[in-house]
C-alpha cells in the first residue's frame, strides 16, 4: 500500500494539481460492481459465432467498456474490411443482450458493498458511469445496491456520443456529480475504462477483478492497480489517506 503515495503525487503532477480533495467516486459497473464480466464475454463469444464473427472471451474482456455497436464493428472490419450494416449492428446487440439476459442475476462484486458504505458515510457521492445500454439497469442497482446510487448521477449507453475509451462518459460524470476532476477518483477493471478515466484526467484505480494480465491496466494508464474490489476497500483508508496530505489544495 505504500506506493499510494508515489502514484498519487506522479498523477498531481502530471496535471499541475496541488491536491485531491475526494467529493466523488466514480464506479464502472461490469466487472467492478458486479462480476457480471463472464456472462458478457460468453454472450459475446456465442452470438458473435452465430453471424460467423470471431470474438474470444479473452477478447470480449479486451473489449470491455465499449459500446456495443463498436465492439461488432471492430470485429466485423477485421473480417470483413467495412463496418457491418446498422441493422445487423441492432440484431446482433439485441440477440447479446438476450444471451446475457439468460444467467442468473450477477452478484455483487466482493467489496463493493462494503466500499459504497465507507463511502456513504464519508458524504462522498458515488456515481455509476457504463457504457452499458440495459433499461432495467437502475432498478437493478437499487436492487442490490439500495440507497445508494441516484438515477441523476448515472452516465450509461443513453447519454453518451461517444462512449469509453473517449473522456466523454468520465467528463460527464464529473459534471453530473458537480465535482472537478481532482474532487473525484474512477473505479475500472477494463484497458478501455481506464483509458477515459485518465483521459478525462481523473486518478484512476484499475481493480483487474478478470482474466487480463495487469499489466495491460498500467499500459493502458491506471494510477494504481488493485488485484480486487475487496483488496480496493481494504486499502480504502490508506489510498484517501494520500489524497489529502499532499500540498494545498486548487483554488
Ligand atoms: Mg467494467
Amino acid at each position: 500500500m505504500s506506493d499510494f503515495k508515489a502514484s498519487v503525487i506522479r498523477y498531481l503532477e502530471r496535471h499541475g494539481y496541488s491536491g485531491i480533495r475526494l467529493k466523488a467516486v466514480l464506479f464502472d459497473m461490469d466487472g467492478v460492481l458486479f462480476n457480471s464480466m463472464p456472462y458478457h464475454a460468453d454472450a459475446w463469444n456465442k452470438v458473435m459465432a452465430r453471424y460467423g464473427l470471431h470474438l474470444s472471451r479473452e477478447e470480449a474482456f479486451l473489449h470491455e467498456g465499449r459500446t456495443g455497436s463498436s465492439t461488432i464493428n471492430i470485429v466485423y472490419r477485421r473480417q470483413f474490411g467495412k463496418d457491418a450494416d446498422p441493422e445487423l449492428v441492432k440484431t446482433i446487440y439485441d440477440e447479446k443482450s438476450a444471451e446475457f439476459a439468460k444467467n442468473p442475476e450477477p452478484e455483487r462484486m466482493p467489496g463493493a458493498w462494503e466500499l459504497l458504505q465507507k463511502l456513504k458515510a464519508e458524504g462522498i457521492i458515488p456515481v455509476l458511469v457504463t457504457g452499458s445500454g440495459q433499461h432495467s439497469l437502475f432498478d437493478r442497482l437499487q436492487h442490490c445496491f439500495p440507497g445508494m446510487f441516484q438515477r441523476d448521477r448515472m452516465v450509461t449507453a443513453f447519454d453518451v456520443k461517444y462512449g469509453k475509451p473517449h473522456p466523454e462518459p468520465y467528463l460527464m460524470g464529473l459534471e453530473k456529480a458537480g465535482v472537478q476532476p481532482w474532487e473525484a477518483i474512477v473505479v475500472e477493471n477494463a484497458p478501455i475504462g481506464v483509458q477515459a478515466g485518465c483521459a478525462a484526467g481523473i486518478f484512476t484505480v484499475a481493480v483487474n477483478t478478470g482474466p487480463l494480465d495487469g499489466q495491460v491496466l498500467l499500459d493502458a494508464g491506471a494510477d494504481v492497480l488493485l488485484p480486487s474490489m475487496q483488496a480496493l476497500c481494504d486499502g480504502w483508508e490508506a489510498l484517501k489517506a494520500c489524497f489529502g496530505s499532499v500540498g494545498s489544495l486548487p483554488r
